[in-house]
């Protein structure tokens, strides 16, 4: 199928992408990379009467340290810029990783950041890998700018905090504490996960081994994608650990804790159930290749 006929706009900068969009908000769509927005233009999922092409858009590009070690990065970040950045591969090495599982390089190369949040499909690696840090999301609108948790920014099945007439114009990560972990399941390298779970490990005091992070709450986060309508902090799994130290023991016990917290789909490619199953195993791989990056020593 074709697309159903829409008026073109190219923006050149924000204050016209802004102004472009507030003239038609709920019958406008920004176009990006287009990897999600043409595929259901095509199919006609969606009928915009406007396409407001924001590629030549310089304020929403570039990846920029800030000053508490972690990373401004611009909507229109491309995920293989994300791949190949040194910035991101040593401030934000987890988002470097997840990027890596999206599509193949044809997608990677023309897929953005922004697009992959505003898209907010519940299977993407990119919500999870920013929910997981703690991302701060920055949009602007003709009210202003503001900024949106993480926590507060995924809503539900293709659904988020952003207004119909706002942009995504960045995200701000912190400093990625050292131990992290990533890892999904997918029919076919490629493939959108049937489920995957990102986790961070906070360090709250200096350790010495054998033992290892007595964390305090909030200091292990621990999200699943492909387990329910948007990618979900998996709060049971996250108590587990707790105030209770990191080890191969407790990896699985907060692997079976994490089911719960799971509401996945049936699809042709698997039930909810062996979803569920999956989020469990997932969980407690995630978290002993965080155990593994927080033990000193070669790797
Ligand atoms: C074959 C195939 C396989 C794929 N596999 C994966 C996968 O394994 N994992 C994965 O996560 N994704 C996958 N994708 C999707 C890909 O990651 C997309 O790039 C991403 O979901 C959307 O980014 P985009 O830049 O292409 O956005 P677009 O398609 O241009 O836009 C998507 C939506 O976001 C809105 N939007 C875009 N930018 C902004 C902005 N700055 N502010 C507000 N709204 C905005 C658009 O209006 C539209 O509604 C796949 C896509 C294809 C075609």
């Amino acid at each position: 199928m074709k697309p159903a006929p829409f008026r073109y706009a190219r923006a050149g900068n924000l204050a016209e992408a802004v102004a472009l969009l507030a003239a038609a908000p709920g019958d406008t769509k920004l176009l990006a990379g287009g990897q999600s927005l043409v595929p259901m233009l095509n199919m006609r999922l969606v009928r915009p009467a406007v396409l407001i092409d924001v590629n030549s858009v310089r304020e929403l590009t570039g990846i920029a340290p800030t000053a508490d070690g972690g990373l401004r990065i611009g909507a229109l970040t491309r995920h293989a810029e994300l791949t190949a950045s040194p910035a991101v591969m040593e401030r934000a090495p987890l988002l470097a990783e997840a990027a890596r599982h999206v599509g193949h390089a044809a997608i990677r190369n023309q897929g953005t950041l922004g697009g992959s949040l505003a898209h907010a499909d519940p299977a993407a690696e990119l919500p999870a890998a920013l929910l997981a840090l703690d991302a701060r999301v920055h949009v602007t609108g003709p009210r202003g700018a503001r900024e949106i948790a993480a926590d507060a920014f995924f809503l539900g099945l293709l659904t988020t905090a952003l207004e119909a007439d706002e942009i995504l114009t960045a995200i701000e990560v912190p400093a990625q504490p050292p131990g992290w972990g990533f890892v999904e399941i997918a029919r076919r390298p490629g493939d959108f996960a049937l489920a995957g779970v990102a986790a961070v490990v906070h360090i709250g005091h200096p350790l010495t081994l054998p033992s290892l992070p007595r964390g305090g709450e909030g200091e292990v986060r621990v999200v699943g994608f492909g387990v329910g309508d948007h990618p979900l902090r998996l709060a049971g799994a996250e108590r587990v650990l707790a105030g209770a130290p990191l080890d191969a023991g407790s990896a699985a016990r907060a692997g079976a804790a994490a089911g719960p917290d799971c509401d996945p789909p049936s699809d042709v490619h698997g039930s909810a159930e062996y979803r569920r199953h999956l989020a469990t195993v997932l969980t407690e791989r995630a978290l002993l290749q965080a155990l593994a990056r927080l033990r000193p020593g070669p790797r």
